[in-house]
């Protein structure tokens, strides 16, 4: 039997949805306490896109440009994606492997492409290059604008985790297709969202889950928006690669 076979118990959490964000719904909604008591493992982002968030067993770091903070327990959290991360396989890496042989070797040990998968590498790397999103001022503008002030850094030879989650094409929108990772270092001193990578060597384990549970936001501003007119693919795809 495939290990990458989905407990039926088990669920990825999310709060919010992506295309809240590409309309430019980025006030904190979940404080990050309750974020973090629903997994161990996930990634997101701060109020008012206020850097990214990584939950690493089962602690919530925000990762901006001047550097990473656990975040307050009471901090308002826009958007997260976690699971509690019981990972049924495990594969050691020998590099140099890059972002998109690291893909291609995943994409090789998964069952489908239509269920959700959290991901972690432990490991070396010779290169890895994140942004972090930059506190965003009211009126909000859509996510493909402010993705234009994104802070990127490059570390090279770092120790740390690389963490997140594959999902099916057909959730863009409300969570992401794809590959979505993030990255912190083993000194919790940098992080950010990956946008490359090189991995020297490391760990790697996955597990797979066919349920997927969302909590809407309650916010003034979410509960008045209007999200019926979007074709919010494109900005996401540019979001996310750039
Ligand atoms: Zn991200």
């Amino acid at each position: 039997m495939n290990p990458l076979r989905p407990r039926a118990d088990k669920a990825i959490q999310q709060f919010s949805f992506v295309d809240a964000l590409v309309a430019g719904l980025f006030d904190g909604a979940f404080d990050a306490a309750t974020v973090a008591s629903h997994g161990s493992l996930g990634v997101g982002c701060g109020d008012a896109l206020d850097g990214e968030l990584v939950l690493i067993d089962g602690e919530l770091f925000v990762c901006r440009a001047d550097g990473v903070t656990p975040a307050e327990p009471d901090a308002a959290i826009p958007f997260a994606e976690v699971a509690r991360f019981e990972p049924t396989f495990s594969r050691a890496l020998s590099g140099p492997i890059s972002e998109a042989q690291f893909e291609a070797l995943v994409d090789g040990l998964v069952p489908s492409h239509n269920l959700f998968y959290a991901i972690r590498v432990d490991g070396e790397f010779a290169s890895v290059t994140v942004r972090e999103a930059v506190k965003q001022q009211r009126p909000f503008r859509g996510l493909a604008e402010a993705v234009g002030d994104q802070h990127e850094a490059t570390v090279e030879g770092t120790t740390g985790t690389l963490l997140g989650f594959k999902g099916p094409d057909v959730f863009q929108g409300l969570s992401v297709a794809d590959y979505h990772l993030h990255y912190i270092t083993a000194d919790r001193r940098f992080g950010g969202h990956s946008m490359d990578f090189e991995l020297t060597s490391g760990t790697l384990t996955i597990e797979a889950y066919a349920n997927f549970t969302l909590r809407l936001p309650q916010t003034e501003s979410y509960l008045g928006a209007e999200l019926d007119d979007m074709n919010a693919d494109e900005a996401i795809r540019a979001a996310e690669s750039q």
